[in-house]
Parts: structure tokens; sequence; C-alpha cells
């Protein structure tokens, strides 16, 4: 019997030492109550790094099945280890690619995006075919580190500008998109939620 808590007490001290970009407490702890609330069963996740985040989706109960995307090698190395330490292959399955080179049929009732910030129009506009009609798209880092509440000027380098501006354009594709209506929640590093009108 494999002490789960000291797993996840090991994966969080291995992001800490790697710099794995890894969902903060308070955020993850709302994504566990919305998938507890909303019944969620079937889960997309695009960004697994070393499966923190999906092995915490999948201990909120047994129905919860999981499938998560990662293109680094190592980290989806790592996340293949974690859920076997937990013993939830049967429920989490990684899949070792480029997101955007990723083809599923299936449908999800939740698709978490949370891989490159650049990329979220992308990922968006390529799943939003998997989600159920009543599903939900969460999106993390909308305010990445409060950087998105800074003035442009008050940004050091130039790479992180841009990518600002592009999480910037995100929000507006949230807020513009004739589809979906979207809550931007205040949690974690910020947190957006797609529902279809
Ligand atoms: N959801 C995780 C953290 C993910 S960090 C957690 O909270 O535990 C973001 C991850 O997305 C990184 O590991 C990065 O390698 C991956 N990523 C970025 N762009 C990607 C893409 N296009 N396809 C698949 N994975 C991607
Ligand atoms: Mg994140």
């Amino acid at each position: 019997m494999v002490d789960s808590f000291s797993v996840i007490k090991s994966m969080k001290e291995y992001a800490d030492r790697e710099n794995v970009p890894i969902m903060r407490e308070d955020g993850i702890n709302y994504l566990a109550k919305y998938i507890e609330k909303n019944k969620v069963k079937k889960v997309l996740e695009i960004g697994t790094a070393i499966g923190y985040s999906a092995i915490l989706m999948a201990l909120v109960n047994d129905s919860v099945e999981i499938t998560s995307i990662e293109r680094d090698e190592k980290r989806y190395l790592e996340a293949v280890k974690n859920v076997k330490k937990m013993g939830l292959e049967k429920r989490i399955n990684l899949i070792y690619k480029d997101a955007m080179d990723v083809v599923l049929k299936e449908k999800f009732d939740l698709i978490f995006i949370d891989a490159a910030k650049a990329q979220n129009i992308r990922f968006f506009e390529k799943f939003e075919k998997n989600l159920e009609h009543d599903g939900t798209i969460i999106t993390d880092n909308l305010s990445f580190h409060g950087l998105v509440d800074k003035k442009e000027e008050e940004i050091a380098s130039k790479n992180l500008r841009a990518l600002i501006r592009k999480i910037k354009n995100y929000i507006t594709f949230l807020k513009t998109n004739k589809n979906f209506q979207t809550d931007f929640i205040d949690v974690g590093d910020g947190l957006a939620v797609s529902k279809r009108k």
C-alpha cells in the first residue's frame, strides 16, 4: 500500500527542486472541488508535467478518468513513475506528444489547459470539439504571477512582455467568444472557467 500523502509531498519537493511549475495549492483545490460538485468524470489535461494535478484530480473520486498530454520526455517519464506509485494507471492515461499533434475522438466533461501559455488560443480551438456539450474548459495561469496586471514598462524582459501580451490576447479571446461564457476566478495563479452559452 503506498502512502499517497508522501508521494504527493515528494512530487511537490521534486517540482520545487527542478523548477516544474505545478499548480498552486488553492488552484488545485478549486479544481478538485469543481470536479466533485459538477460530477465530472472525464478530464482532458493539456500539460501533465510530472503528474501532480492529474493525480490530485483523479483522487477526487473513483469515477474520475484523466487523459493528460505532455511533450517533455523527462517530465512525462516522471509522471509515469508517479502515477504508478499511486496505483492510478487505470484511470490516468498519459500521452507523450505535443498536444497540437494529438487527435482524440472522445469527449470530455472538463478540459484543463495548463501548457505553453502563448498557445492557449490554439489549444482551446483545437480541443473544444472534444468537449461535451455541457462541459467546461478551465485554463490556468491567467494572471501569470501577477504580471498580467502590471504595466508593460514594469516587465523587464522582452520575452516575458511578449508572453504577457499573448495571455492578454487570450483573455480578450475568451471575453469576446461567441460560444463560451467565461468567469475569471482569482485563485491560484488565476483560472478561467469557460462554459458554452
Ligand atoms: N498541470 C501540471 C503543470 C503543467 S506545467 C500541474 O499542475 O501539475 C506545463 C507543462 O506543459 C510543461 O511540463 C510543458 O512541457 C507542457 N507543455 C507545454 N506545451 C505543450 C504542448 N504543446 N504539448 C504538450 N505539453 C506541453
Ligand atoms: Mg499552471
